[in-house]
C-alpha cells in the first residue's frame, strides 16, 4: 500500500477519531509560557499541564500533528540532519494522548492495531523495546498482543525513560522499530550498532506516571496518562517503500525545488538534503514569530539559515537563493499549515534579508576558512580562527564544525571559549569607560553583494 504523506496524516486523525479522541491543532513552536523548553519538541507540549493536573479539558483523549523544531535544548537533531536518514531539524509528530482515561494496554493495542491492521505494516518487520523494569509493558506485547520474546527488548537506559525536558512530566515508554532490511547498517535497539538506519524508532509509547522536580525527585502525577509520538515523515517512509526520509515524496519535491534553484543536478547530493530540511525549520520558526538574532530562539533561527546558505554556496548558488524554496513549502504544507500560506510574504522577507546580510561575509570567511585547512598540521582547527570566523565574518561555531566535519577535523573548542572570554573581558572593560562596544561588534563590511560565485576559485576545498 502506498499513501502519500498527506493520507498518512489523514488516516491517523481518522483512526484515532473512530476511537472517542479529540482533534486538537498544532500549537506554535514558540511554547507558550513554559521558559524550560526552547522549541516545541514534542506532540505532548501543549498538554504539560493537563498531565500535571493544574489544567481541565472537556476531553480526555486527543489525537495532533504537532510541528516541532529539534535543534537546541535536550533533543537537538541539528548535527544529525544530512548523516541520518531520520533525522530532521523541523519534522510533524502524530500523537494521541489519555489524560487519565486509558492508559498501557489500550496505548499498545491503539498502536499495534494502527500499524498492522490500518496500515497493514508487516509484523515480522517490527520489533518493540520497554523500560528494563517495565514488566507490566513487556507481558502485554507478549501475551495480549502476541509480539515474540525476541523481539521485545528491554532497555535500560533513558532511551526508554522519556522526558521533555530536566524537568516536568516523564514516564517509562515503549518504542516501536521498523526493520528496513539486512541490506542497510544497523542493530536492534541495544546493541551497540543501534545508531545504524537498519532499524528506526517510529513510534514511542510514553507511560506518564511523574512529575520530575528540579532537584530530580519523581512526583507521582495525579492521573497515570499516556502520551505518543509517531514520526510522520518516518512512517511515510516505510508506507512509500524507501528507506530514507529524504527520499519520501513531500522531500522528494523539496529537494528538485532546491536543486534547480541552486542550479544543481545531483540529487543524491547531501547539501540539498541539508537545505530542503533546513527550509522546513527556518520557514515554521518565522511563521511562529521567532526572528533571527544574536541570543536565544532568534541565534538558533540565524544558525540554521546560516548552515543553510552556506550548503547552497557550496553547491554553486551564484544569487541569494534560500527564501526561493518558501514557495515550494507552501505547495507541500500550505494546506495541513494554513498559517505558513498566510504568513509566506512575511517569511520570505526574513530569510531573504537574512542571507543577504551573511552573503556579504561568507565568501570571504570561507576563503579564510579553506586557506586555513590547506595550510593546516594536524586534525585540529585552532580555536582562535574559530572566533574570529564567528566574529568578523558571522560564522556560527556550529556552521564551522559542519565544514570541519565534512573534511574529518575538529574545531578547538575549548579554544573558541577562552577566545570568547577574552573579548567579553575586553567588552566589560570598554563599556566601564563608556564606549559603546557592542556597536563595533560584528561590523559587516559596507560592500554590496554581488554572487557567491566570485569567490569560489579553482583552489577551493569546499
Ligand atoms: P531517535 O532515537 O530516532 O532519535 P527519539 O527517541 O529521540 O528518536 P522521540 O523523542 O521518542 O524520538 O519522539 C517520538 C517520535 O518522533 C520518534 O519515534 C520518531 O518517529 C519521531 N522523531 C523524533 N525525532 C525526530 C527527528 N529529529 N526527525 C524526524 N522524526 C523524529
Ligand atoms: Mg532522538
Ligand atoms: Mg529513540
Ligand atoms: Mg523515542
Amino acid at each position: 500500500m502506498t499513501l502519500s504523506t498527506a493520507d498518512i496524516r489523514r488516516t491517523f486523525f481518522e483512526y484515532f477519531g473512530r476511537h472517542g479522541h479529540q482533534a486538537v491543532s498544532s500549537s506554535s513552536l514558540v511554547p507558550a509560557d513554559d521558559p524550560t523548553l526552547l522549541f516545541t519538541n514534542a506532540g505532548m507540549n501543549q498538554f504539560k499541564d493537563v498531565f500535571l493536573g493544574t489544567e481541565k479539558r472537556s476531553y480526555t483523549r486527543a489525537v495532533s500533528a504537532q510541528r516541532c523544531v529539534r535543534a537546541g535544548g535536550k533533543h537537538n537533531d541539528l548535527e544529525n540532519v544530512g548523516y541520518t536518514a531520520r533525522h530532521h531539524t523541523f519534522f510533524e509528530m502524530m500523537g494521541n494522548f489519555s489524560f487519565g482515561d486509558y492508559f498501557k494496554k489500550e496505548a499498545i493495542e491503539f498502536a499495534w492495531t494502527f500499524l498492522t491492521e490500518e496500515l497493514k505494516l508487516p509484523k515480522e518487520k517490527l520489533l518493540v523495546t520497554v523500560y528494563s523494569e517495565d514488566d507490566e509493558a513487556f507481558d502485554i506485547w507478549e501475551h495480549h498482543i502476541g509480539v515474540p520474546k525476541e523481539k521485545i527488548i528491554r532497555i535500560s537506559t533513558s532511551d526508554n525513560f522519556w522526558s521533555m525536558g530536566d524537568t516536568g512530566p516523564c514516564g517509562p515508554c515503549s518504542e516501536i522499530f521498523y526493520d528496513h532490511g539486512e541490506h542497510i547498517w544497523g542493530g536492534p535497539p541495544g546493541t551497540p550498532e543501534e545508531d545504524g538506519d537498519r532499524f528506526i524508532e517510529i513510534w514511542n509509547l510514553v507511560f506518564m506516571q511523574y512529575n520530575r522536580q528540579a532537584d530530580g525527585t519523581m512526583e507521582p502525577l495525579p492521573k497515570p496518562s499516556i502520551d505518543t509520538g509517531m514520526g510522520l515523515e518516518r512512517i511515510s517512509a516505510i508506507m512509500q517503500d524507501v528507506h530514507s526520509n529524504y527520499e519520501i515524496d513531500l522531500f522528494a519535491n523539496l529537494i528538485s525545488a532546491a536543486a534547480s534553484i541552486v542550479g544543481t543536478s545531483d540529487l543524491s547530493d547531501k547539501s540539498l538534503r541539508v537545505i530542503a530540511d533546513h527550509i522546513r525549520s527556518c520557514a515554521f520558526l518565522v511563521c511562529d514569530g521567532v526572528m533571527p538574532s544574536n541570543e536565544g530562539r532568534g541565534y538558533v533561527l540565524r544558525r540554521i539559515i546560516r548552515r543553510a546558505v552556506r550548503h547552497g554556496y557550496k553547491l554553486g548558488a551564484s544569487d541569494i537563493f534560500f527564501y526561493k524554496l518558501v514557495d515550494a513549502l507552501t505547495k507541500e504544507m500550505g494546506e495541513a499549515y494554513p498559517e505558513l500560506a498566510d504568513q509566506k510574504p512575511v517569511i520570505e522577507k526574513v530569510l531573504r534579508v537574512e542571507e543577504e546580510q551573511f552573503s556579504k561575509t561568507l565568501s570571504r570567511g570561507m576563503n579564510i576558512l579553506n586557506d586555513a585547512l590547506r595550510e593546516l598540521e594536524g586534525d585540529t582547527i585552532p580555536g582562535e580562527l574559530v572566533f574570529k570566523l564567528y566574529d568578523t565574518y558571522g560564522f556560527p561555531v556550529d556552521l564551522t564544525n559542519d565544514v570541519a566535519r565534512e573534511h574529518d577535523y575538529n574545531i578547538d573548542e575549548a579554544g573558541f571559549e577562552a577566545a570568547m572570554q577574552a573579548q567579553r573581558k575586553r567588552a566589560q572593560e570598554a563599556s566601564n569607560f563608556g564606549a559603546d562596544y557592542n556597536s563595533t561588534l560584528r561590523v559587516e563590511q559596507q560592500t554590496a553583494f554581488t554572487g557567491y560565485s566570485e569567490a569560489t576559485g579553482e583552489s577551493n576545498v569546499v
